[in-house]
């Protein structure tokens, strides 16, 4: 499985992906919004794109559904609940479990991952080293906002789907928000030297040079991952009283997301 990662430089810091099938040349489009970003890129390659998978409805993650399905012919896939939301429809309805082939060599397995959206999925990778793509769900050192969705399904999205997966998943994200929520982080755990130091070392980074960070380094530094730490918690209860001396985890993640909506 190779990955390419395209930045079409839009205003909300895009990540595209083409997952490609080393031996046949066919290619996924993930979260496609310059069609002809992704088009170029696997013309120079010799790619044929023949699906699209939109992680959820966003405009930012379907825009360019049609001009990639004008073009090349491809499918497009989605929650089977978003292709009301989607323009143009869908062509697969995905569900937790199903797998979706491309080529000969890649398997991924759709997760049912409600929280940003009502209707998101990511797909997970089994391979030598297991790849997570995850839309708007998790970010590097972060997590989505639950403007059109719900943080107690973001919150159970990452305790049952995300947290068990192997600790060697590459995590590509929809977003290069790395820099700046690292700065969350820190705010939060001022005493995350290992987010400190990593945040130094990339500042002048740019987006397609930053690192594909694991699901163990974000263990380390996404503090949607580490909602036991003491001083998290205690810098929490500042700003929400009401929150217990021993919160449980989905406390603790629900007043994060809601702190870090107002940072
Ligand atoms: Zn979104
Ligand atoms: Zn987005």
């Amino acid at each position: 499985m190779h990955v390419e990662r395209l930045w079409p430089d839009t205003r909300l810091r895009n990540y595209h992906y083409l997952v490609v099938c080393e031996e046949t040349g066919e290619a996924l489009a993930v979260d496609p919004f310059d069609a002809p970003l992704m088009l170029d890129a696997a013309r120079r390659h010799g790619w044929q794109i023949t699906q699209v998978l939109n992680t959820h409805h966003h405009d930012d993650h379907v825009a360019g559904n049609d001009a990639l399905r004008a073009a090349t012919g491809a499918k497009v896939l989605a929650h089977a609940d978003a292709a009301s939301l989607i323009p143009g429809g869908i062509d697969r309805g995905l569900a937790e479990g199903d797998v979706i082939r491309v080529g000969r060599s890649i398997e991924l397995q759709c997760l049912d991952t409600p929280g940003h959206t009502l209707s998101h999925v990511c797909l997970f990778a089994h391979a030598d080293q297991p790849a997570l793509f995850c839309g708007d769900t998790l970010f590097n050192a972060g997590a989505g906002n639950c403007h059109s969705g719900d943080p107690v399904a973001l919150y159970e999205t990452f305790a049952t789907r995300l947290a068990s997966l192997p600790d060697a998943t590459q995590v590509f994200a929809g977003h290069d928000y790395l820099i700046n929520n690292l700065g969350f982080t820190l705010a939060r755990e001022p005493d995350n030297t290992g987010a400190r130091a990593l945040r130094e070392r990339l500042a002048a980074t740019g987006p397609l040079d930053l690192p594909v960070t694991t699901l163990a380094e974000e263990k380390q530094f996404n503090t949607f991952f580490r909602l036991g730490n003491p001083q998290i918690i205690a810098g929490l209860r500042e700003h929400f009283p009401d929150l217990p001396e021993e919160p449980t985890p989905r406390e603790v993640f629900v007043a994060l997301r809601a702190l870090r909506n107002q940072w």
